[in-house]
Order: structure tokens, then sequence, then C-alpha cells
């Protein structure tokens, strides 16, 4: 029995109730933490992802709790943290809002870094500090608030970084248990990109073997959040066109081969995944991956488009619009930029802009795809054998 005055037990692990904002990099690695929490004995379906942000959902639960001004997919998150702390049916026992440093990028490896930004990276401690300027309430809400500080591009430090940010969540936590959860979360996180890259190639081989046009979204990964992003992709896909996201580019050492081999062969780059040509202080993971994937969508034939999102006052972006729009026309790809996305979707601008990209796509792609076609190595993977 317990004895009056003195803490409750702590739930036991399968009864813990965990709230995770999903925000910034989450978009990338959810799969790493559903499989790193559910390997530890947390029941998948009581981790709480917060919604798809919305302006509704900063007014009602992150309203007076902004800390710094900031580009807006880290000043929404105050509305995240808000719904998870106020706005949940059954109470949570665990905000878990990791600080993460690194990145487990496909392009690991062949760049310099993976880093996220700095701004990604502060994000807790800076909307932390909104709710808990006047009283804490995290504590009010009996909800303990973690954040561990994890390097998801270096695997052999994560179990001591989690075992180290995680204990006092996770009941008996033991350092042996957290190295097999992190196994099991990368090994979730390998097997859900292998997945939707086997989809992007099947979707490029339906072009390929129709010469049909398709396009692809050049952006950070929580620009699929429709309240970042503004769902500018499922507007233009209502047209017909199927849609790729660079972050999930089917990278088979086939299509690599015939897209990057005559640059690697001619000593321009070392590997596929090479950006040095382009972009050589490679420290940002995702901005790496924009860039690759400028490089990517200017040998694909069939990418006809490319769509690139950017929020406001994102400074990482900042240098990187001229170099990724170079990359992309000099190949004769269209190029249609969004920059300076906000909270409030510009739907009057959005809907004229989708209007006169579907009209440019109608009358140039086929000419656009025979072009690249022309200039394209031969033996296309995506082409059935002749
Ligand atoms: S990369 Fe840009 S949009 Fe993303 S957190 Fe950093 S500054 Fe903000």
């Amino acid at each position: 029995m317990r004895s009056a005055g003195s803490p409750p037990p702590p739930s036991p692990r399968n009864k813990l109730r965990i709230g995770i904002p999903r925000v910034l990099n989450l978009w990338n690695t959810h799969q790493f933490w559903m499989g790193f929490l559910t390997s530890l004995g947390v029941d998948p379906r009581n981790v709480v992802f917060s919604s798809d942000t919305s302006e509704e959902q900063g007014r009602q639960f992150g309203k007076g709790r902004g800390t710094v001004d900031c580009c807006y997919p880290v000043k929404c998150i105050s509305g995240h943290y808000g719904e998870l702390v106020f706005g949940q049916k059954q109470k949570l026992d665990v905000l878990l809002s990791p600080m993460i440093y690194n990145l487990p990028s496909f392009l690991s490896g062949h760049v310099a870094k993976t880093l996220t930004c700095p701004r990604v990276m502060a994000a807790p401690e800076n909307i932390k500090a909104g709710f808990i300027k006047e009283q804490d309430a995290f504590a009010e809400a009996g909800i303990k608030y973690v954040s561990p500080f994890v390097s998801l591009d270096e695997p052999r430090l994560v179990p001591k970084q989690l075992f180290a940010g995680m204990r006092e969540a996770i009941p008996g936590l033991t350092y042996e248990e957290t190295a097999t959860a992190a196994d099991a979360g990368f090994r979730a996180l390998r097997e859900f990109s292998d997945r939707l890259r086997k989809k992007s190639r099947e979707v490029l081989e339906w072009c390929a073997r129709e010469d049909r046009a398709c396009l692809m979204v050049i952006a950070r990964p929580y620009h699929m959040d429709p309240g970042i992003g503004h769902e500018i992709e499922v507007d233009l896909q209502a047209y017909g066109y199927p849609i790729l996201w660079m972050q999930y580019f089917p990278i088979d050492a086939d299509l690599m081969d015939w897209a990057f081999g005559e640059d690697i062969r001619a000593g321009h780059i070392k590997s596929a995944f090479d950006i040095r040509d382009v972009w050589p202080s490679s420290y940002s993971s995702n901005t790496n991956e924009i860039l690759w994937g400028a490089k990517v969508a200017a040998r694909i034939p069939w990418i006809a488009c490319v769509i690139r999102m950017s929020s406001y006052e994102c400074g990482m972006d900042q240098p990187t619009y001229t170099p990724v729009q170079q990359i992309v026309e000099r190949s004769g790809t269209l190029f249609f930029s969004f920059q300076d996305l906000d909270s409030t979707k510009p739907s009057g601008s959005v809907k004229i802009r989708v209007e006169t990209i579907t009209h440019y796509l109608e009358k140039y792609a086929a000419a656009i795809i025979s072009r690249k076609k022309a200039a394209a190595p031969p033996g296309c993977p995506l082409r059935p054998a002749a």
C-alpha cells in the first residue's frame, strides 16, 4: 500500500500514454520513434501524435506561449505542445520532443555532415520555455516532459543518448533494452523508407512506360504537413499528374548508375550521392537532400516539372534558391517556386499558379520529356527492355 503523500506508482509501460508533436524532423523520423517505443513495450495505440498544423490549433492551444520570433515551422510548435497538454480526452503521461542533432540521410557518408537546422535542434527548448514561464504547465497536467538529445546519424551513440534522456519517463528502463529498441527503430525507419521508394519507382516506371509526365516536390520534410506546405502538390495531383517527393526518390543501384554513372566516370563526383559539384558546404542534411533532389530531377526525363517550397524566414533555404533553380532549368525542366509559405494558405495565388503550371505542362511536357530523353544515356532501367 502507498503511504499518504507518496507519489503514485509509475504506469506500467503498456499503459503509458506518450505524446509526440508532429513537427519538423518528426516528419521523416516518426517510424524510428514508433519502432523504438513499441520495442520497449509501449502500446502503439498509446503513442499520440498531435494533429497536422493549423491556424486553429495555434489559436486554441498555442496563444500567448510564443517565445521568439522565428520561421513558421518552429513557431507553430506551441500549438502542437498545447494540443498534447491541454487538448487530450485521455491524459498523457509523457510528452516526448527529441532534440535531433543529425539525421540518418541516404546521403550520409557522401556529404560532409547531416546536421539538422540549428532552429530545429533547439526548438524543443525554445517552445518549452513558453510552457514554463509562469507555471510549469507540464507538471500541472501531470505530464513528464522529456527532450532527449539524439544523433540519429550516429547509431552507436543513440542508445547512450536515449537511455540518458528517457530513463525518467520509461519505468525500469535499462541500457541493454534501449540499445535493442534503437535497433528496432532504425529497422522500422529503413523499412518504411524502402517501401515508399519502391512506390516512387513504380510511379516512375509507369511514367516511362506511358511516356507521361510527373512532378517532383523539392522541400523540407515538414512541408508534407498540410498546415506548412498547404497541400499545393495535392492541388496539382488533382489534375492527374503523379507527384514524387524528393525524400522518397528510388535510389536503386541500377537507376543511380544510369543517372550519375557518366559523371562518376568523368571524375566530377565520387558517387551518385556526392553533391560536391553543386554544393561544396554539405553540412545540413535537409539542404543536402534538396540539392541532390534538383540533380536527380534534372536527369530523369519524365520529371517534367519541379515544385519548390520553402517557408517564410527560412535562412537555410535562402542560399539554395539560385543553385536549385539553375540545376533544374538548365536541364529544360519546368521550375515553379512557392517561397515564404506562412500560416495562411494564399489560396487565390496558389489557384492561379496551379492553373499556370498545369497549362505549361499540357503545352510543353511532351517536348520536355523527349528532349530530356534525347540527352539521357541509353539503357534507362525505368523502361521495359526492348
Ligand atoms: S530549415 Fe528553415 S524552415 Fe526549417 S527550421 Fe530551419 S529556418 Fe525554419
